[in-house]
């Protein structure tokens, strides 16, 4: 399998890690597009977020909030998911 986010997840891809949980990760890639922009992703692979099993799902929700509370606590106004 060729996933670039599984290969984040093994450490096999650049990335700047930020923050992770034993289920999920938040990142920054490498190429951001905005400062701030971050992901968040499960570490087991979903080739689709419709594929994403609900708890799951809610784990990673739950760990944007988590990451956006950080960034509004700085200097960030906003967040977008
Ligand atoms: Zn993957």
């Amino acid at each position: 399998m060729d996933c670039v986010f599984c290969s984040i997840c093994r450490g096999q891809e650049d990335a700047l890690i930020l923050d992770e949980t034993d289920k999920t990760l938040a990142f920054a890639p490498l190429d951001h597009i905005s400062e701030g922009h971050m992901l968040v992703i499960p570490k087991e692979h979903y080739e689709s977020l419709l594929d994403i099993p609900e708890p799951t799902l809610c784990t990673v929700m739950k760990h944007v909030r988590t990451i956006s509370r950080r960034l509004c606590s700085s200097d960030f106004d906003g967040v977008t998911c």
